[in-house]
């Protein structure tokens, strides 16, 4: 017995597979000149992520198709990983699917999945639903149910509409018998650029089995996953606020009115705990001041509730990307007493934050009588927030 030597059992043969891998586009971000299948998102390129997936879930080899004058930059993303070919890509997706299964049909795998780069999640559960339907099926694709109701537009005007149950939403990776999918491509006829591999197939005849896809495997676009790959993924801000105590004002802080028998001045409802986070929120933004977004001139904030001001914060934050990681405000004040209201306060202010109670700290301290607060001229706040890149 020489067991320590011996290679290990080959994988069944129905369970076998290779990968290809389309990573052959030249979009570029704007303002960087770097193919976005490049670019460092969540920890390593966008490339890296499918192409690490595949190979542990047993795809050998995975080739990769890049554009000419990548192969650099597609080694380093890929450094490491076991397995990895890289093949020059065509002028169109599916010249560049064609010419990486030519280069795999000397030694041809019984099957294959084909995937794009710019879906870099690719969960080990979808790829084994696709290897298993490859058992009665030629092909199968990963998709996703329609949610919203979907309208025909023409020329900007609702002609029609269509029913979403018999519809899906189409993903990658897409899992073909290898023989069935090279033919397919070799015959295919259609668009110079067919959308995906499931078309070609369709064209020529094959069968193609939907399984369970995944929202998680959704496709990095510009517009928001761009401005992830470069934002921090946490933020930090902080706030300070004072207003003065008058008679004849209300007392409002954290969003809820407090009985007390003088309340604080200000041009809005001068929630002092509101004004200090709001200002947290727009300095981890980087985004300016209160004063700049709510100008104490324009009367249309007079009395306002601070509310207000808080909710377009959250908002401008969740337009970078970002939501509430978590709150931590300090009220300093002789009187009122915070601790009675402390739980109505984080409630009021998580509600509005748009997070959980448990993110949203209230602490209270007095400045043993000293100072105006202590003099009980004023409340004084102060705030620290993070902010965290959803998703
Ligand atoms: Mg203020």
């Amino acid at each position: 017995m020489s067991g320590l030597d011996s290679p290990p059992p080959p994988a069944p043969e129905s369970k076998a597979f290779a990968a290809i891998v389309v990573a052959a586009g030249k979009g570029v971000r704007a303002g960087t000149s770097r193919p976005k299948q490049f670019v460092v998102w969540r920890g390593k390129p966008v490339l890296r992520h499918s192409v690490e997936a595949l190979a542990n879930a047993g795809a050998h080899p995975v080739v990769v198709a890049i554009a000419d004058g990548a192969q650099d930059e597609a080694a380093a993303s890929l450094d490491g990983i076991v397995g990895v070919r890289f093949i020059i890509g065509g002028t169109t997706r599916q010249e560049s699917v064609r010419n990486a299964l030519e280069s795999l049909s000397s030694d041809a795998p019984p099957n294959v999945l084909i995937h794009d780069a710019a879906r870099p999640i690719l969960p080990p559960a979808v790829i084994e639903r696709l290897v298993n339907a490859l058992h009665a099926n030629p092909g199968a694709i990963p998709v996703l149910p329609v949610v919203d109701s979907l309208a025909v537009a023409d020329n900007g005007m609702m002609t029609g509409s269509a029913r979403r149950e018999n519809l899906r939403r189409v993903q990658t990776p897409q899992a073909f018998r290898f023989a069935d999918i090279l033919a397919a491509h070799r015959a295919w006829a259609g668009e110079p650029d067919a959308g995906d591999d499931a078309q070609v197939a369709r064209a020529a005849g094959l069968g193609i089995a939907l399984v369970e896809g995944d929202e998680a495997l959704h496709k990095l676009t510009f517009a928001e996953d761009f401005m992830e790959a470069t934002a921090p993924s946490i933020r930090i801000g902080s706030g300070y606020d004072v207003h003065r105590l008058a008679e004849g004002e209300d007392l409002w802080l954290c969003g809820i009115q407090i009985p007390h028998d003088r309340g604080l001045a200000g041009h809005s409802d001068a929630d002092v705990a509101i004004h200090a986070l709001v200002d947290a929120i727009l300095g981890a933004l980087g985004d300016g001041d209160i004063g700049q977004h709510f100008p104490p001139s324009d009367p249309k904030w007079r009395g306002a509730p601070s509310s207000r001001f808080l909710t377009h914060a959250v908002t401008l934050a969740q337009q970078a990307g970002y939501r509430i990681g978590n709150a931590d405000l300090t009220i300093i004040c002789e009187a009122p007493k915070i601790g009675p209201h402390r739980d109505a306060m984080r409630a009021s202010l998580a509600a509005l934050c748009a997070t959980g109670q448990s993110a949203i700290s209230v602490k209270a301290t007095t400045t043993e009588r000293l100072g105006f607060t202590g003099r009980a001229e004023g409340i004084a706040a102060q705030a620290v927030v993070s902010l965290l890149l959803a998703r």
